[in-house]
């Protein structure tokens, strides 16, 4: 490895706004993550955050280490890792049941990823390119016969072992669905060693089904935590997980949540937004808060769905252009 300028957590957290690139949880495809994220290379981001998988670590490391090659100054972004806590829908793929597809193809166009294609010659019908399958779920209601089943993506402690104490990987983020305070404790048991100075986020959506007092508590226990690791602790709240919606108002709930932790819990650290976050997000955080992301409560974004479509299909150059300005759109609204 060259000499290293790749963000640190401080500098991560120093800086007056956060972009992050979300390759997607469960989202294993090689021949698009390289692409993806040598694109939003020049754009100055944040953070890129990609799956617990050992082989889009090594692939997003050789992007790093080209892109570094050739721009030895340029400062990369932190590289975060996503981990599952107790069952959250970013961290599945859907499968078929053979004896009930029927091939009629209704699901191909809803897939944001060309994941699903015909043929004939399998028993189901219906063949999944898993690594391109992120658990989005776009397919699951239309299907006619109720087909597809989800594959749990479960991170399996060796090889998160291994790719937790990659030098490149100074950043984490746990998604809780269910907010259970016996995993989030078993994880940084687990994990204590490699989480140590790392930047850890915490990916969760207030739910109105509990009560203030029990996400409160749990975002307590999750502070606690990432003190005793000496960590940098970082929130997300998740609006329309996976949606790649391009409306108005797709990132409303995001921001609507960031608010409810903003004004009823104060935490002491960055709280930025994800899910459903497009182009109107900028104008929607400015007519919320009063002020764009440089002078706002909310200091970021993670962008995924929206982020991949900019820049697919394109030649290199013409990625990286769409890229650095699709990242600049978000911060030009002061
Ligand atoms: S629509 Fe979503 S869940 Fe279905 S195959 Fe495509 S990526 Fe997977
Ligand atoms: S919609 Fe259902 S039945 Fe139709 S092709 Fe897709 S999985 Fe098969």
């Amino acid at each position: 490895m060259t000499e290293n300028h790749q963000l640190n957590p401080q500098q991560v957290l120093a800086h007056p706004t956060f972009f992050k690139l979300i390759c997607g949880a469960s989202f294993t495809d090689l021949p698009t993550i390289g692409p993806l994220v040598e694109a939003y290379l020049p754009a100055g981001i944040s953070c890129i955050d990609i799956a617990p998988h050992p082989d889009v670590l090594t692939c997003v490391i050789k992007v790093f280490e080209a892109y570094q090659q050739v721009n030895p100054s340029a400062q990369l972004p932190a590289l975060m890792v996503s981990l599952d806590l107790d069952g959250d829908p970013h961290f599945r793929k859907v499968a078929v049941k053979p004896e009930a597809c029927i091939a009629c193809g209704l699901c191909l166009p809803k897939c944001p990823t060309d994941a699903l294609a015909l043929d004939a010659t399998l028993p189901e019908q219906l063949a999944v390119d898993l690594p391109k399958c992120y658990g989005c779920g776009r397919c699951v209601p239309v299907c006619p016969t109720d087909a597809f089943t989800w594959i749990p993506q479960t991170q399996l402690p060796e090889p998160l072992q291994a790719i937790l104490s990659n030098p490149w990987v100074n950043a984490v983020e746990l998604h809780t669905q269910a907010l259970d305070f016996d995993s989030l404790r078993k994880c940084f048991e687990d994990c204590r060693q490699d989480f140590t100075g790392k930047l850890i986020s915490l990916c969760f959506r207030p739910n109105e089904a509990r009560s203030f007092k029990v996400w409160v508590d749990y975002l307590q226990a999750f502070e606690a935590l990432v003190a005793s690791v000496d960590g940098y602790p970082l929130l997300q709240i998740d609006g329309k997980p996976m949606s790649g919606s391009e409306e108005a108002l797709a990132s409303q709930p995001a921001i609507e949540g960031a608010l409810q932790v903003l004004q009823h819990y104060k935490p002491q650290y960055p709280v930025t937004i994800s899910g459903g976050i497009n182009l109107n997000t900028p104008a929607l955080v400015v007519t919320s808060t009063d002020a764009g992301f440089q002078q706002s409560t909310i200091w970021g974004v993670g962008v995924g769905t929206i982020a991949r479509k900019k820049v697919a299909g394109l030649a290199s150059e013409s990625a990286m252009r769409e890229a650095t300005a699709f990242v600049e759109s978000f911060f030009n609204t002061n």
